[in-house]
């Protein structure tokens, strides 16, 4: 059957005019709609700032940021813009610190969502006849339930399979003729540890073709193992569970850079410091605003992520911007001795050597007053009886690693399977360090 390349033809193939008068209409409906939520209403009076005073898109600059903090404040539901009994669903997520975070959903809402998903699993070749295997946690954690709807939504044979139990998922594979999975980069790694221990070839015996891998920093590196270990097509897709959760930006079969849906949200990026915008292609905080939401709609949101929008336009047509590949949260940066280090660098770096399997471990420790960085990075089995090859390999990442971060890590080959594995997102950093 002959399908067209879009899911939703009149939403994606919008010209930069008609996405920005969409989004001018879709931002004054959310706006008055925010003045349903105790919160924001207070906020705008506090500033004498009134829904008609949003009359351009460049108005947006006269609504304060949203942050998380705002939303830990009024915990649970002080920011809801509808009352609970017009919503349908919550989805929390526990920070480290103070309280949770609390977003409500509404029916329309989820259906929305669904439909954001269903748009980006459609741009990269999923189509009704694929059977897509969901190998990611459930529950609070928003991509079991959001890619679950979303799948369903295209029309896919669906296998909520949950994360973990990996020997049973690698037998539904192969039972049920998987075509498609979406799984968190690290566990995808994890998938073909397993399948090899099994004696399953991915591309001899399954019929996989498409992982959507995300919700976790990964590099351009780790991406392009899980193609070739797994032998499919691996599409970085990015959400947060603050604005749903996936669905936000997708990358299409180019792979240079995620589709963010300008029809569902307002893209900024700032300068975290100054928090005044950046040019195009310069590196600052996303801040998103939600444009298609009801229950909770979140105007100016500071997610703490750092990324570029990618200039000029994409070969496949759609002219919804795209973000490039996560740098992490300004709150992953470790600063060592005055050194600014993104735990993604030294992937890159680790990444480049074929003797290294996927996971790895930073530690940060204080030893006689000063701070130090180990990587433990594990070796892929074939190779750790060859004592000339680690001496050597050690010296040589060091190095390199050297060059990319400017300070000396101590750098540990470890046998393979001796780094602990966590169950869901990937822990890459442990802070040891004496505070003072
Ligand atoms: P959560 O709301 O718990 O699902 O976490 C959302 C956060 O996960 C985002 O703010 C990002 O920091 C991170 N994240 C999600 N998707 C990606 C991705 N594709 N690449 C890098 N980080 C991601
Ligand atoms: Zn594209």
């Amino acid at each position: 059957m002959a399908y067209s390349e879009f899911f939703n033809p009149e939403l994606e193939t919008l010209s930069r005019p008609q996405i920005e008068a969409l989004q001018l209409q879709r931002l004054q409906d959310t706006v008055c709609r925010c003045m349903g939520s105790p919160f924001y209403k207070k906020r705008f009076d506090s500033i004498g700032l009134k829904p008609s005073d949003i009359r351009s898109l460049e108005d947006l600059r006269k609504i304060p940021f949203t942050t998380k903090q705002d939303l830990r404040d009024t915990y649970p539901f002080g920011i809801a813009s509808l009352p609970l009994d017009k919503c349908v669903r919550l989805h929390s997520s526990s920070g480290t610190t103070g309280n949770p975070t609390v977003i409500l959903h509404s029916a329309r809402d989820l259906d929305q969502w669904a439909n954001a998903v269903a748009r980006c699993l459609w741009m990269v070749g999923c189509r009704p006849e694929d059977v897509f295997q969901n190998s990611s946690g459930y529950g609070m954690f928003t991509g079991g339930l959001g890619f679950q709807y979303g799948a369903e939504k295209l029309g896919m044979l669906t296998v909520p399979a949950a994360a973990g139990n990996t020997r049973r998922q690698i037998k539904f594979f192969t039972d049920f003729g998987t075509t498609v999975v979406h799984a968190i980069p690290s566990y995808a790694a994890r998938l073909y540890e397993v399948m090899t221990d099994l004696g399953i070839d991915p591309r001899r015996d399954t019929r996989l073709r498409i992982f959507a891998i995300g919700a976790e920093p990964h590099s351009e590196e780790q991406r392009r193992r899980i193609e070739d270990m797994l032998g499919v097509k691996a599409y970085n897709s990015f959400g947060m569970s603050e604005m749903c959760g996936p669905g936000v930006a997708f990358e299409c079969r180019e792979q240079n850079g995620m589709h963010i849906w300008e029809d569902y949200y307002i893209v900024e990026i700032v300068d975290p410091d100054t928090l005044e915008p950046v040019p195009d292609g310069t590196v600052g905080e996303l801040v998103l605003t939600t444009l298609n939401r009801e229950a909770m709609p979140l105007l100016r949101y500071r997610t703490r992520d750092l990324t570029r929008i990618i200039p000029g336009d994409c070969p496949c047509g759609r002219k919804h911007r795209r973000l490039d590949r996560m740098r992490g949260r300004s709150d992953d940066m470790i600063i060592l001795k005055g050194v600014n280090i993104f735990p993604i660098q030294i992937e890159q770096v680790l990444m480049q050597y074929p003797e290294l399997a996927s996971d790895y471990l930073i530690t940060l420790e204080t030893a006689e007053d000063n701070d130090t960085m180990t990587v433990e990075v594990e070796m892929k089995e074939q190779f750790i009886d060859d004592y000339a090859l680690l001496q050597n390999m050690e010296r040589n990442i060091t190095a390199r690693l050297r060059d990319e971060i400017l300070i000396t890590p101590k750098v540990c080959l470890k046998p393979f399977g001796s780094l602990e594995r966590s169950e869901g997102k990937a822990v890459r950093v442990k802070d040891l360090r004496k505070k003072y």
